[in-house]
C-alpha cells in the first residue's frame, strides 16, 4: 500500500531525505593493523599506551594483530596492548552510536554549484541575487545571449511552482535584463509553492541569474547512499528533466544502476556504460563519463549523502552540462567538512523547528491534531501512516533520534504541546539504543511539570520496557499505554473523537 503520508506531506520526505545511507563507512573499514611488537623492544609498557592513541589520531582502528612471534616481548605486553586498543575501538563506538544524525544538511542550488565548479563540473555561468536590482546588474553582467533566472529554495519542482505574487514558475528563461529585474520582484520576498514545499509554499530570499544555455536533451543523474548494495550508487535516466519519480513508476526500464565498490572507487567502464544508457553517444559520451566520474569525486570528498542532477543536459554546442543541482550531507562528517556546514541555510526553517534543533530534537509541523513523539524516521513515517489508517492526522512530529537524556524529552513535550492545534499526545518509542526508563521518566516529569492537559498515548517497546512501564503505572497520571503502534493509534484517535 502506498504511503498516505508520503503521498501527502512531500514537506516530510524534504525534511527527511529519507536516503538510504552507508554509516561513516569511509572511516571504519575494519582494516586489521598487523603491529609487530618487534619494532618495540624495549618500550613495553609505554607503547601499550601510546600506539593506540596514535592510531587513533590517524584515525585508523585500533584493533591489533600481533605478529609477535619470538623475542623480548612477553605475551603480557601483547595482550594489554590488544585490551587497551579494544577499550578505546569499543568506547568511540559507543560515542558513535550517541551521535546520530539529526538533520541532513541541505544547500541551496548556488551553493552546490559552486563546489561544483570548484571540482572541474560543467555548470552555467552564475550570479546569486537578494534584491530585484541587483538581479537586474547581475544580469547586465552576465552579457549572455539569454538568462535564465531561478527562485532559491531547499525544494525541487520549482519550475513548475507559483508564487505567491502570483507569479507562475521558479525558473524563467529571457533575453532581456530588464525583465530579469522584473521577474525576480515578483520573486524575491514572495512564497513559492512547488510539488515539494508545504501548501503555503517556501520564502525566497535569494535568486540565481545565470546564463542560459540551450538544452537538446535532458538526462537524470544522481550518485546515493544505497542501503541494498552497503554503497554509492548511481542512478541514471535518459527520460531527465522531469519528474523521475514518475519515469521510475510508469518505465522502470528506463532507470539504470550502478553499484560503485566504495573502496575501489569508480571504474571507467561503470561511468561509459552510464554515459551510454543516458543516451549519449559519440564524443559526448567521453565528456558524460567524465563529468559522472567528477561528480562521483565530489560525491566523496564533500561526504555527500545525495548528489541529484536534473537535467544532466546535452547542448546543441556538443556540451554536456549540469542544469540543476541538489546536493545532500553527511551530518556524521560535519568535523571534517566545516566550510560546507558553515553555510548551512536555516531560514527555511520555521522557528519551532530551529528551537528543536538546539536540543537536538528534529521536529516537523504538520496539519493534524495528535502529536507524535518518536525516535527515529522510519518509525515517525509508520506512525503517521498508522494515525491516517485509523482515521486520524497527525499535528507533528517530533524526533528524539538516539542517546536521548530526560532533560530532551521534557523539552520535547514542551515544543509538542506549543502548538495549540494539538488535542492529544501519541509518543511512540522503540527503545534500541533508547533506555525506555529515561523516556518513561522524562514524560512523568513533562506530564507533571506543563500540567499536561490532553490526553497521551504510551506505546513503549524494547530496552527495559518492564521499568518504564512501572514507572509510568505508577506515576498516578493519566496515561493511557498501549501494547503496540497499532493500538496505540486507534486510542490516540478515539481521543480525540470522543471530544
Ligand atoms: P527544478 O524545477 O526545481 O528542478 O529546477 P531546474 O533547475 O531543474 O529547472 C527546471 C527546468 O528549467 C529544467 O528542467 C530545464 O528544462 C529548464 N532550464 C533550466 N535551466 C535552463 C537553461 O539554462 N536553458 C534552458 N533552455 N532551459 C533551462
Ligand atoms: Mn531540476
Amino acid at each position: 500500500m502506498a504511503s498516505p503520508v508520503a503521498a501527502q506531506a512531500g514537506k516530510l520526505l524534504r525534511h527527511l531525505a529519507l536516503r538510504p545511507r552507508l554509516l561513516a563507512a569511509r572511516s571504519q573499514t575494519p582494516i586489521f593493523l598487523p603491529v609487530c611488537m618487534k619494532i618495540f623492544p624495549f618500550t613495553g609498557p609505554l607503547c601499550i599506551i601510546l600506539l593506540p592513541c596514535v592510531l587513533r589520531s590517524l584515525k585508523l582502528p585500533t584493533y591489533c594483530v600481533h605478529l609477535r612471534t619470538n623475542y623480548r616481548t612477553s605475551s603480557l605486553t601483547s595482550l594489554c596492548l590488544f585490551l587497551w586498543s579494544l577499550f578505546l575501538e569499543v568506547t568511540s563506538c559507543l560515542k558513535a552510536v550517541q551521535l546520530t544524525p539529526r538533520r541532513w544538511l541541505n544547500l541551496q542550488e548556488y551553493q552546490s554549484k559552486k563546489l561544483m565548479s570548484d571540482n572541474g563540473v560543467k555548470v552555467q555561468r552564475f550570479f546569486v541575487a537578494d534584491t530585484a536590482n541587483e538581479a537586474l546588474e547581475a544580469a547586465k553582467k552576465l552579457n549572455a545571449k539569454e538568462i535564465v533566472l531561478k527562485a532559491q529554495i531547499l525544494a525541487g519542482g520549482r519550475g513548475k511552482g507559483v508564487f505567491s505574487s502570483g507569479l507562475k514558475g521558479g525558473v524563467h528563461l529571457t533575453k532581456d535584463p530588464k525583465v530579469v529585474g522584473q521577474l525576480a520582484k515578483q520573486m524575491i520576498g514572495y512564497n513559492l509553492a512547488t510539488k515539494q514545499t508545504p501548501k503555503e509554499g517556501v520564502k525566497v530570499n535569494k535568486v540565481m541569474v545565470a546564463e542560459a544555455l540551450d538544452i537538446s536533451r535532458e538526462t537524470y543523474l544522481a550518485i546515493l547512499m544505497d542501503r541494498a548494495s552497503n554503497g554509492p550508487v548511481l542512478v541514471g535516466s535518459p527520460q531527465g528533466g522531469v519528474d523521475i519519480e514518475e519515469v521510475a513508476a510508469t518505465n522502470p526500464e528506463l532507470i539504470f544502476k550502478e553499484q560503485i565498490d566504495i573502496i575501489e572507487g569508480i571504474k571507467d567502464s561503470q561511468a561509459q556504460r552510464m554515459a551510454e544508457n543516458l543516451g549519449f553517444l559519440g564524443p559526448l559520451k567521453n565528456q558524460a563519463a567524465d563529468q559522472i566520474k567528477k561528480l562521483y569525486n565530489l560525491f566523496l570528498k564533500i561526504d555527500a549523502t545525495q548528489v541529484e542532477v536534473n537535467p544532466f543536459g546535452e547542448t546543441p554546442e556538443g556540451q554536456v552540462v549540469c542544469f540543476d543541482a541538489k546536493i545532500n550531507f553527511d551530518d556524521n562528517a560535519e568535523f571534517r567538512q566545516k566550510d560546507i556546514f558553515a553555510m548551512d541555510d536555516k531560514s527555511e526553517n520555521e522557528p519551532i523547528e530551529n528551537e528543536a534543533a538546539r536540543y537536538d530534537l528534529k521536529y516537523i509541523g504538520l496539519d493534524g491534531n495528535i502529536a507524535c513523539f518518536v525516535n527515529g524516521a522510519g518509525l515517525a513515517m509508520a506512525t503517521c501512516d498508522i494515525i491516517f489508517l485509523n482515521g486520524g492526522k497527525p499535528a507533528n512530529f517530533l524526533d528524539l533520534g538516539g542517546g536521548v537524556k530526560e532533560s530532551q524529552v521534557y523539552q520535547a513535550f514542551k515544543l509538542l504541546t506549543a502548538d495549540p492545534k494539538v488535542e492529544a499526545i501519541l509518543v511512540n518509542i522503540f527503545g534500541g539504543i533508547v533506555n525506555c526508563a529515561i523516556i518513561a521518566n522524562g514524560i512523568t516529569k513533562a506530564c507533571r511539570e506543563l500540567e499536561l492537559k490532553v490526553p497521551l498515548v504510551v506505546r513503549l517497546e524494547g530496552t527495559n520496557v518492564h521499568e518504564a512501564q512501572n514507572i509510568l503505572n505508577n506515576s498516578g497520571l493519566p496515561i493511557t499505554s498501549a501494547v503496540d503502534l497499532e493500538d496505540a493509534a486507534k486510542k490516540a484517535v478515539a481521543s480525540v473523537t470522543k471530544k
